[in-house]
């Protein structure tokens, strides 16, 4: 009896020895895997375009769109980053993807970053104004995503990793504007006070100064093989979307040509398993490809979007060339949910949107105050609070946040400049929807991404409670 319990000891200690050299083993060079794959989540014709004010069928499909993945192992720690050519998707469709990502994978749901590009060019998969999806192609979108994953699960292979910063100010333009003492700007409401205007005419004589600053970065984070084959990028620029004239296609934008721009330059075409690139949105809910100032040229319908893919992956490229890849770092991943209020409309707001709604009864609703009359009453039985996740990963001294919402720029810069990982960039529009991201200071100025739609909802102070909140998880795995 004695001699069987010492040898169940030995046993079990020997077994404990084991699992400490393997967790050891995990954090020595070489251990680092990564994989990457991407998937077609390109939707059938005749379906909701979301991304307007009225809704659009598809009628044609320009590029495919694409859910991108990258998994990084380091031994111990193993994640997933997904970016996928969507508009936006809501919270039940990314934790669709999660449950079935862990469920086949392994990958925890808190290990997983799922975002949309912001693609105004994608199915509907999130209600916003007179677009609604097909409950289809959500299940669709959320099992293709799942399937990138697995697919990236059985690409991990040894590899190298890198980041880097590069700038490309060009294609950045701050689309609030304040204009000039007198201009009256109107909201949908019925008021008059707002002081600053979305899109503004280009080249107005009342333009006055933007209502907020740039982000010119380009930040990516490369893998390749120990040989020096490139694996993946994933990119990450704070510009909204770029557009089309053909707005009854399907495309993923300068997203989508983007990855193929950057592959050509790295020259990664056709290897075996595929090279994967990854375009993440940054902070971009206050900024587009618009010129203010200076009228551009008319141009073809993809002619800009290719123009800008090309501007950001030579700088992408430039930054690559100098890179210097390490055999391994250290993963980690940290996870919040948090309950922010909401804007409910009051009872005199849900009086006047119904008025406004019986007279355009029985015709398609026109122009911001008819569209923005039915947010109002669709808002009518909103919750007093909302659960709004966030989520934060390290890839060694590299920080990223994922924020579900339209994130103001300026509030980008702000994580950038004090989170404790160097350099530090934003995913927006990770791990669901809700809406606009404006700081209080510019809900103050009011114009179109604060007023209270189903795409933008959440309560004044929000943008400060979210960023206590990932600087918080920042300090979890530093
Ligand atoms: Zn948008």
């Amino acid at each position: 009896m004695k001699s069987m319990i010492s040898s169940t000891f030995i046993v079990a200690f020997l077994i404990a020895l084991l699992v400490c050299a393997h967790a050891i083993a995990g954090a020595e060079p070489g251990r680092f895997r990564a994989g990457a794959a991407a998937g077609i989540v390109t939707p059938p014709l005749g379906i909701s375009i979301n991304g307007g004010f009225t809704d659009r069928l598809a009628r044609h499909i320009h590029d495919e769109l694409h859910a991108r993945c990258l998994v990084l192992d380091d031994g111990k720690t193993r994640l997933a980053i997904v970016v996928c050519d969507s508009c936006m998707i809501p919270r039940e469709v990314t934790d669709a993807a999660k449950a079935l990502i862990a469920q086949r994978s392994g990958i925890p749901a808190d290990r997983v970053l799922i975002s949309a590009t912001h693609t105004h060019t994608g199915p509907t998969c999130t209600p916003v104004f007179q677009s609604d999806p097909d409950k289809e192609y959500q299940q669709f979108v959320a099992v293709r995503i799942a399937d990138a994953v697995q697919r990236a699960v059985n690409n991990l292979a040894p590899a190298q990793i890198a980041w880097g910063v590069g700038k490309e100010p060009n294609q950045v333009f701050n689309r609030r504007w304040r204009m000039k003492t007198g201009t009256v700007l109107a909201d949908p409401f019925g008021g008059t006070n707002d002081l600053v205007k979305m899109n503004p005419p280009v080249e107005s004589p009342d333009l006055f100064e933007p209502a907020g600053p740039t982000d010119p970065d380009v930040s990516i984070l490369a893998v390749q093989t120990p040989e020096g084959k490139p694996i993946a990028v994933l990119a990450n620029y704070s510009l909204h979307y770029v557009g089309t004239s053909r707005g009854e296609d399907i495309s993923a934008d300068y997203f989508g040509a983007f990855c193929d721009r950057i592959q050509q330059l790295l020259g990664a075409d056709r290897q075996d398993p595929p090279f994967v690139a990854l375009l993440s949105n940054g902070t971009s809910g206050d900024i587009n490809n618009i010129n203010f100032r200076k009228q551009q040229p008319a141009k073809g319908p993809y002619e800009q979007i290719n123009l800008v893919a090309d501007a950001v992956a030579r700088e992408v490229h430039r930054v690559y060339r100098g890179l210097e890849f390490r055999d391994g770092v250290a993963l980690g991943v940290a996870q919040k949910e948090i309950k922010l209020g909401v804007r409910l409309p009051n009872e005199a707001d849900l009086v006047r949107a119904e008025q406004i709604l019986a007279q355009a009864k029985g015709r398609e609703l026109r122009g911001y105050e008819e569209v923005f009359a039915r947010e109002t009453v669709l808002m009518k039985d909103y919750p007093r609070e909302v659960p709004v996740i966030l989520q934060i990963m390290r890839v060694g001294d590299l920080g990223i946040a994922a924020i579900p919402c339209e994130v103001f720029a300026e509030i980008g810069l702000a994580i950038k400049a004090q989170s404790p990982f160097k350099p530090t960039f934003t995913i927006e529009l990770a791990n669901g929807y809700n809406g606009y991201l404006p700081t209080p200071a510019q809900h103050k100025f009011g114009g179109y991404e604060t007023w209270r739609a189903r795409s933008s909802y959440l309560e004044v102070e929000a943008s400060t409670k979210i960023l206590e909140t990932v600087m918080e998880l920042f300090g979890r795995v530093k």
